[in-house]
């Protein structure tokens, strides 16, 4: 029986924060001084990630995103992209990062069996970039990117950008020429009110269609159809170079058919990015509970997946936790 909530919409895309720890400060997740870490004890072990991923995957879950924090500066991570490789059912194995360690990595993460990478890189200025992360750090990240695409069985490569206030023509035309000229899915992705020093405020989102109109200014765009339980709206670039899409959850919320589910770091089940509530599953887990009882915990939160999200509806809440301990 797959995985449905009370919507009739069927769970089969999961996404799994493996730890809430950064090497970035990005202003739009988390203050300059970090946030209280989770206690390493509290922590999934990459046996009980494992476990939990076979679990879900036993019913119905197909497509695994790994996610942060950084993922990458969990130590041995290849070996868990490994472990989870070796697991049947799982036809899509990707990761977002923001790819400061990807140069290291990329060789191991690709022979240990990664299908696609996101790179989340907010500006292609150095001086922008800093500004935004709080970290000189560019130009790693461009070579942890050219690393990766170096692979061509790792495909598609995609650089996520949250255009952020103050982000304008030029940043936008730097993205365009990224998509344009060497071939990356770059996505513009909407601000969203999960920031740890709460100070997002909706008029200060730049949304997919102001970035869209900057863009059309110069390249005409064409739009793809869009594609089931997909988040972006996908459009070619009328004269063939190439693509680019908008993930618009504040002004073009996608909800409808949302077929996402989330695991946190410290194994918490959450059914919507913007959940008010979690479900444990470390501790039945390290209580012994075995797959059945896990999946009934699992059916049974799934079946109280919130409808959408309720950004800007009167009475909206942000939830306690905070992007960087969510994951994207
Ligand atoms: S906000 Fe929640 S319901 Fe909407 S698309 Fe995101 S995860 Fe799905």
């Amino acid at each position: 029986m797959p995985l449905e909530d009370a919507h009739g919409r069927l769970v089969s895309d999961l996404r799994v924060s493996v730890t809430d720890r950064c090497n970035f400060r990005c202003r739009y997740c988390m203050p300059a001084e970090g946030m209280p870490w989770i206690p390493r004890e509290e922590i999934l072990s990459f046996e009980e990630i494992e476990r939990l991923v076979r679990m879900l995957v036993g019913l119905g879950v197909r497509d695994v995103r790994l996610t942060g924090g950084e993922p990458l500066v969990r130590r041995e991570f290849p070996a868990l992209v490994g472990r989870l490789r070796a697991i049947d059912g799982i036809e899509d194995l990707s990761l977002t990062t923001n790819g400061y360690l990807l140069g290291a990595q990329a060789a191991d993460l690709v022979a240990a069996g990664i299908d696609r990478v996101n790179v989340s890189i907010d500006s292609l200025a150095r001086g922008r970039f800093f500004e935004i992360t709080r970290r000189d750090a560019l130009d790693r990240v461009m070579a942890g990117l050219d690393a990766i695409a170096s692979f061509p069985q790792v495909s598609p490569v995609k650089v996520n950008a949250v255009p952020m206030p103050g982000f304008g023509r030029d940043d936008v035309l730097r993205f365009c020429a990224l998509a344009r000229e060497r071939g990356f899915q770059v996505r513009f992705i909407e601000f969203m009110p999960l920031d740890g020093d709460r100070s997002w405020r909706s008029e200060e989102v730049l949304t997919g269609a102001e970035v869209r109109t900057m863009i059309e200014e110069v390249h005409p765009l064409a739009e793809r159809p869009r594609e089931p339980h997909s988040t972006a709206r996908v459009f070619d670039f009328a004269d063939g170079r190439g693509e680019i899409g908008f993930v618009n959850p504040v002004s073009e919320p996608f909800c409808a058919d949302c077929n996402r589910l989330r695991l946190t770091a410290d194994g918490k089940l959450r059914t919507c990015l913007f959940s008010l509530h979690e479900t444990d599953l470390r501790d039945p887990l390290r209580a012994g509970a075995d797959d059945a009882e896990l999946g009934r915990i699992v059916r049974d939160a799934v079946w109280r997946k919130e409808l959408k999200h309720r950004i800007d509806e009167p009475g909206f809440r942000p939830p306690a936790r905070t992007m960087s301990a969510i994951g994207g």
